[in-house]
This record gives structure tokens, C-alpha cells and sequence, in this order.
């Protein structure tokens, strides 16, 4: 698989793009973190219920490791990483009462264009990590309490006959733009009661390659058949643990054929169908700050011959 974008030509991808360093080397040097959970300069992001809390300029709320460990202490806390020499963590507070919280809690994705590349890809970071901590509390083998370990990188079964170490873990989902001639196609998740229309998406089962994966799911919910499938980027997206994986596919049958359960409705739509969608507000685009919106973007922007080339 060939990126069509690289770095040099493309804006930042929310949630990617964070130019930390995670510092995975540090996670069980013990004497390094305790002296970093004991500085003042370390930084602690609360995380309440996968939300972070926010001042009213919505700029995300950090602790001193001493304030924080005073509220919850810091056996739970988890090393995000390191940004010139200041050590970064988040920290699970859901155990609070909401009217207990210094600041209001956000869901990630509501506030996420107002942050840095660097803080949104943090904080994503951050968010990922609670959600598996809190549904990996037990041992998928032997359903003993797992315990912390690694700076909150593992958890392992405290199970003496078990001791099975478990790890974060991302499901792989293919996001995709199935292209015809000068026309894309969108649709309409059934969910929905706005003219939202996106790409299709869908997770990657065991046993297949993700090309596979983009015809499959494209078939599934739209009834189109696609044939030569071009990677064209990826982003986190812990919302609540998967990475997604955008593609571009061009279609070697159009006719549609919706679900009818995922999705509602679906067309094609050509670029200047696309903007008197949107003058009109007949046509909502996917948010900003998902893959699937650039992945419609950066086709409405590129040359023709450049696309059809990269779907030879
Ligand atoms: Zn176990």
C-alpha cells in the first residue's frame, strides 16, 4: 500500500499528527516515574467517565501530580509521554460524583478542533487508554481482577495459576470513498435525522486483508462492487478504540443497493453536487475532525487524472 499524501503536502489529520514522544521505553523504569509522579512540573489530565474536563475558554484541565494524587492518588495513572522533558499523564476519576469535578467534563470529540494537534492527539491517546482500563478490569481468560502495570500500558490477571498480561488493544475498521467516473459516492447512516452523508465504514474481521475488508463492507451496505482499492491514510479514532483506515475504491458496478438497517440512503454525487448540497443544506459533510471528511475533501480538491491514476 502506497499514501498517495505525505508528510509534506497534507494538513494535520485531528487526533494524529501529535509529534510526541510516548516514552515507551520509560514505562517500567520505576525510580524514573515515581520521581515524575513526585515533580511538579508533570502534568496529570483527569479523565472522568472518557471525558476530559475543560475551563470555560474550553482549555483542557491538568493537575500537579500532588493535587491529583490528593483527589484520587496516582495508582491508576497513565504515561502518555514526554514533551520537553515534562512528563504527561492522564488520570480516571470516573469514581467522582459529577458535581465533585473541579471543571466540566467534554466529550473529546466536541471540543477537539479548539486544541493543539499536539493536545487533541494526547488526549485521544488518553481517552483510548480509560476505555480499555475500564473494560479490562477482569481476565478475558480466568475472570480474575487484573491489576496496573507499565505506567497503565498492561494489566495483569492476579491469578497466580493464570497471570495472563493483557494490553491495549485497537480494532481495525476501513473507512472508504468509492469513487465512479467524476462522481463519489455518500451515504446516510439510518441512525440519523439530519442530510449527514458520509463514507462507509466497517471493522476488519479476523482472517482478512483490509482491501478485502473495503469491498466487503462497500457490498454489504451499499450493494456497490468495487475493484482497485487505494490506501490513503489512517487516524486514531478512540471513540471508543478503533483505527481507522481510509480508502479510496473505485467502483466496477454503480448501482446501489442500501442495507436498509446501517444505512438509509445512498448516491452519487459529483463534485458540483456536492456544493449546491451544501449551499442548499440539503447535504451535510461528515465532521471535521474525521478521516472521512478528508478523505472527501482531498477528492474534491485533487486533479481527475491524479485519482484515476492512483486507481489503476
Ligand atoms: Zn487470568
Amino acid at each position: 500500500m502506497t499514501p498517495l499524501m505525505d508528510s509534506t503536502n497534507r494538513s494535520k489529520m485531528r487526533y494524529a499528527d501529535g509529534d510526541f514522544n510516548r516514552a515507551a521505553e520509560m514505562r517500567e523504569d520505576t525510580a524514573w516515574l515515581d520521581e515524575q509522579l513526585a515533580s511538579p512540573l508533570s502534568r496529570v489530565y483527569p479523565i472522568w467517565q472518557h471525558r476530559f474536563l475543560f475551563s470555560d475558554d474550553l482549555a483542557p484541565l491538568n493537575l500537579s501530580p500532588l493535587d491529583a494524587r490528593e483527589m484520587v492518588g496516582l495508582e491508576q495513572a497513565v504515561l502518555l509521554g514526554v514533551v520537553e522533558e515534562i512528563a504527561y499523564f492522564s488520570l480516571d476519576i470516573s469514581h467522582l460524583l459529577e458535581d465533585r469535578l473541579p471543571a466540566r467534563a467534554y466529550d473529546l470529540r466536541d471540543v477537539a478542533m479548539h486544541l493543539s494537534d499536539q493536545m487533541a492527539a494526547m488526549l485521544a491517546f488518553g481517552r483510548g487508554m480509560s476505555v480499555w482500563h475500564q473494560d479490562h478490569l477482569h481476565c478475558g481468560r480466568c475472570g480474575t481482577p487484573t491489576a496496573v502495570e507499565r505506567a497503565g500500558h498492561s494489566r495483569r490477571c492476579s491469578n497466580d495459576l493464570c497471570g495472563r498480561m493483557h494490553f491495549p488493544r485497537t480494532d481495525p475498521a476501513v473507512i472508504t470513498l468509492v469513487i465512479d467516473g467524476e462522481r463519489c459516492l455518500l451515504a446516510k447512516r439510518a441512525s440519523l435525522t439530519i442530510p449527514r452523508f458520509s463514507t462507509v465504514a466497517g471493522f476488519v474481521e479476523p482472517g482478512e486483508t483490509l482491501e478485502d475488508a473495503v469491498r466487503r463492507e462497500v457490498a454489504e451496505e451499499v450493494g456497490v462492487t468495487t475493484g482497485a482499492v487505494q490506501y490513503r491514510a489512517s487516524q486514531p479514532w478512540p471513540f471508543p478504540s478503533s483505527l481507522m483506515m481510509g480508502f479510496w475504491a473505485r467502483a466496477t458496478d454503480s448501482r446501489i443497493k442500501v442495507d436498509g438497517e446501517e444505512i438509509s440512503e445512498a448516491a452519487w454525487f459529483t463534485r458540483d453536487d456536492i456544493c449546491h448540497g451544501l449551499q442548499a443544506e440539503t447535504l451535510i459533510l461528515p465532521p471535521e475532525d474525521s478521516i472521512s471528511r478528508r478523505l472527501v475533501e482531498d477528492w474534491r480538491i485533487l486533479p481527475e487524472g491524479e485519482i484515476i491514476r492512483g486507481l489503476e
